[in-house]
């Protein structure tokens, strides 16, 4: 007997299989991370033809079978394309750092309906700025993905022996292997100095409040974060962050 499920989701990636299909993953909102089998969907026919497009939102319906490890997408329909984020190649790169971001983290079929919200506030919120607000859109928004996957850098005191540490110099020591502020004593071969405006900026995106991208300072943050991703999320690499 097949196990049929209905549910919104979004296409994080796509690989082809033999001449006309496609294993598609997909982020679903009933599921969580969903691998599917798309049979034949190159074929200029196919009714799914057109719907696997990367960060699709679809409406899918697929199946499993007892005897087969593999799901099989057997209906999509296309809930939002995103077509003005595909018309700029930058918001084009954006979209794909969080779909990479999903595709590698996310464990398979676990439900995550703040991570799936995430996604579509993104897409949401790229598709209305200016795109050249599109870096400290994707860098804030893939922050908060991160801290939703529990990965989150320690800012109130020393990471390593928690000792206060004086707030008025500015320029502060961060470990990027210690995953946080550092005092003096517990220096390592990975600390870097960050603007306080930086240290600021951290602040705000992981209070949650509205925050103004403009008034946020992300260069520095930008240039830690593959490091930071690689030491603290289990040797992660996203190849995506370098055409950001
Ligand atoms: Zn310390």
């Amino acid at each position: 007997m097949a196990h049929i499920i209905k549910t919104k989701a979004f296409v994080l990636r796509t690989r082809p299989f033999k001449e006309s299909s496609l294993f598609a993953v997909m982020f679903t909102r009933k599921n969580g991370k969903v691998d599917v089998l798309a049979k034949g969907c190159r074929r200029p026919k196919s009714k799914l033809c057109g719907t696997l497009e990367v960060f699709n939102l679809d409406e899918i319906i697929y199946y499993k079978r007892e005897t087969k490890d593999v799901y099989t997408l057997s209906d999509a329909t296309v809930i939002d394309d995103f077509e003005k984020i595909r018309s700029n190649v930058r918001t084009v790169n954006s979209a794909m750092v969080l779909c990479e971001f999903f595709t590698k983290t996310l464990p398979s079929e676990e439900q995550n309906e703040e991570a799936y919200t995430l996604l579509r506030t993104f897409l949401n919120t790229l598709r209305e700025i200016d795109h050249t607000f599109a870096k400290p859109l994707t860098l804030y928004y893939l922050l908060r993905a991160l801290s939703g996957a529990g990965v989150q850098p320690h800012l109130d005191s020393c990471v390593t022996c928690r000792r206060a540490i004086n707030s008025n110099t500015k320029k502060i020591d961060f470990s990027v292997a210690a995953g946080g502020i550092v005092c003096e004593r517990d220096f390592d071969d990975t600390v870097v100095y960050l603007d306080r405006e930086t240290v600021n900026t951290l602040h705000q995106i992981y209070k949650k409040t509205d925050v103004d991208l403009r008034k946020m300072r992300f260069d520095e943050i930008e240039e830690i974060l593959p490091d930071y991703l690689y030491h603290h999320l289990n040797n992660t690499v996203l190849h995506s962050l370098k055409h950001l």
